[in-house]
């Protein structure tokens, strides 16, 4: 009955708030993989109230909005699944063309092999890109 997202973090914490965290993924892959977490225990987007609502698509969009502006991917997709960890949480997700996945969802059957040195590119970039996000959210809190 233990929620994994009421006992850890659940990544890697970029950036933490009264009402919602920012944790880095550690998903095979998909280096540049963020997850906006609802620091209360809600099940539902719509549990949450109109002004919660509103901020926590703002965070998203924060994060998304820092990713764009660094890595310049293909795509940012955002998704709010639950079905495995009922606990609110947005998936924020730069996307490249050369990923093992692309353009299917992270989700979905692999389309080609993973590209190690892209990768490895990217992974070097992320020190830098969560001081980055935690930057813009700290401004954006304040
Ligand atoms: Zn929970």
């Amino acid at each position: 009955m233990s929620c994994p997202l009421c006992t850890e973090d659940g990544g890697a914490l970029v950036w933490r708030g009264a009402r919602l965290r920012v944790i880095r993924a550690n998903e095979a892959g998909f280096p540049a993989f963020y997850r906006v977490v609802w620091n209360a225990h809600v099940a539902e987007f719509s549990d949450l109230s109109p002004a919660e609502r509103a901020h926590c698509m703002d965070a998203v969009a924060v994060v998304e909005q820092t990713l764009r502006e660094h890595l310049a991917p293909a795509k940012i997709n955002l998704a709010a699944l639950g079905n495995m960890v009922p606990h609110l949480h947005w998936h924020v997700i730069a996307r490249f063309g050369w990923d093992s996945h692309f353009p299917a969802p992270v989700w979905a059957a692999a389309l080609r092999e993973r590209d190690s040195a892209q990768e490895d590119a990217l992974c070097a970039r992320l020190p830098a890109l969560d001081a980055q996000v935690r930057q813009a959210l700290a401004q954006w809190a304040a």
